[in-house]
C-alpha cells in the first residue's frame, strides 16, 4: 500500500514602507506610509512510498463507525486545540458526500485511550516525506488495509485559529483519500496562505533583523560625487562597527555587488523624490497577517541631491532606524537634533 505523506506549506508574505527625510536643517519627523508590495513564495509538497495497493472506490477506509480523534498537544499546552479539530472535523461531515462520495461521522475525544486517528500539536514537523519544514503531515488514506490504528495526523502550533483550522481539515483530507489535486481545491491545495499568532511587529522590536550580519550594496553611479559618496557611506558604516550607544554591539557589514540587505542608490525615484532629501524603504515579512512587516529582510536608502558632505549622515540615520530605533530620541548621539553644519561634520569621529 501507499502511504504518502503529504504537507501544506507556510507562505510568507513580504510587505514594503517608505518613509522620507526632508533635507532641512530641523529635525526631520519622518512620516510612514505603507505600500502594498506583496508576494508570496512557497515550498513543494513531499510523498514517501512504503507499499502500495488499490483502493475500494465509494467506501470509508476507517469503517461505518465514528472515527474516534484525541488529540495530543505537544506544542502549546496553554492553547486548547479541540474547539479547531471540531470545526475541521464538522467541515468535513457536512461535505462528506459531495468531496469523498462516503459518509464520515467524528468523535473528537481528546484523551480518548484507544483512538483511531491522533492529532498531535507539535513545536515543528521537521520532516515530512522529503519536504524538511512543513505546517501538517499526514498518511494518504485509500484502504482500510493501510490503517494501523491508531494512525497520527501533525500539525504545527503557532498558527492563527483560522490556519489552525484549515490545516487541520487539509490533513484530515488526507486520511479520507484526498490528494492536492482533489477538490476542494481551497483545502486541499499544497499551498496556501497561513498566519501565525499575532507578533510583534518590526517596529516594536529592539533589533527586527533575524540576525546582525549584514550585506551592503552601494550603487553611487548617480552621486554627483561617487567616490566621495562611498567615503561617506564607509564612515556610516564604520561608526555602526565601532559600537555606538544603543546599537547592538555586534554588527558587520561586507560588501557584495549582488543583492543586499541593505542597499544605499542615489537619485530620485517615484516615492523618493528631490524635496526629500533622503528616505528609507523597509521590507520584510509579514507572518501574523497584520498588514505590518515583524521582521526586516531588506532596507533601501535613497539619497537625493544632497552634497556629499552630506550622505553618510543621511545613511547613518536611517540605518539607526533599520536597525530599531524609529524614534529620533532612541537614535545614537550624532542624529538627534543634527544642525546642518553637524550633519556636514565628522560627526562619525
Ligand atoms: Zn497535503
Amino acid at each position: 500500500m501507499t502511504v504518502r505523506s503529504l504537507v501544506l506549506v507556510l507562505l510568507v508574505v513580504l510587505a514594503g514602507c517608505a518613509t522620507p527625510l526632508d533635507p532641512g536643517e530641523r529635525t526631520a519627523s519622518p512620516t510612514v506610509e505603507t505600500e502594498a508590495a506583496g508576494t508570496a513564495t512557497g515550498l513543494a509538497t513531499g510523498t514517501q512510498t512504503t507499499r502500495a495497493t488499490s483502493g475500494a472506490p465509494g467506501a470509508n477506509p476507517w469503517g461505518t463507525d465514528p472515527v474516534v480523534v484525541a488529540i495530543r498537544n505537544e506544542g502549546n499546552p496553554d492553547r486548547d486545540f479541540a474547539p479547531l479539530v471540531r470545526e475541521a472535523a464538522t467541515f468535513w461531515e457536512g461535505n462528506d458526500e459531495r468531496y469523498l462520495g462516503f459518509p464520515v461521522e467524528y468523535e473528537v475525544r481528546p484523551d480518548a485511550s484507544n483512538p483511531d486517528l491522533v492529532v498531535k500539536f507539535v513545536d515543528r514537523v521537521p520532516d515530512c516525506g522529503d519536504v524538511s519544514d512543513a505546517v501538517g503531515c499526514a498518511p494518504l488514506v485509500t484502504d482500510p488495509r493501510q490503517i494501523d490504528r491508531s494512525e497520527t495526523v501533525r500539525v504545527k502550533t503557532g498558527l492563527a485559529d483560522d490556519s489552525t483550522t484549515l490545516v487541520v481539515e487539509h490533513e484530515l483530507g488526507h486520511t479520507l483519500g484526498l490528494s492536492h489535486d482533489d477538490p476542494p481545491h481551497e483545502v486541499m491545495q499544497a499551498e496556501s496562505v497561513l498566519y501565525t499568532e499575532p507578533q510583534p511587529n518590526a517596529t516594536e522590536r529592539a533589533f527586527p533583523w533575524d540576525d546582525a550580519d549584514f550585506t551592503v550594496h552601494v550603487d553611487a553611479a548617480n552621486a554627483s560625487d561617487p567616490a566621495g559618496a562611498r567615503r561617506q557611506v564607509d564612515h556610516a558604516l564604520g561608526y555602526y562597527e565601532d559600537d555606538p550607544p544603543g546599537m547592538p554591539d555586534n554588527l558587520t557589514f561586507q560588501r557584495t555587488d549582488g543583492d543586499a540587505e541593505i542597499r544605499i542608490r542615489f537619485g530620485a525615484t517615484q516615492t523618493c523624490r528631490a524635496a526629500s532629501g533622503s528616505c528609507v524603504n523597509t521590507y520584510g515579512t509579514d507572518p501574523d497577517g497584520d498588514g505590518a512587516i515583524e521582521t526586516y529582510t531588506r532596507v533601501e536608502i535613497t539619497l537625493v541631491e544632497l552634497d556629499t558632505d552630506a550622505v553618510g549622515w543621511h545613511v547613518g540615520y536611517w540605518l539607526a532606524h533599520a536597525f530599531g530605533a524609529e524614534a529620533d530620541g532612541e537614535k545614537p548621539p550624532p542624529f538627534r537634533e543634527a544642525s546642518g553644519r553637524e550633519r556636514r561634520s565628522e560627526w562619525w569621529t
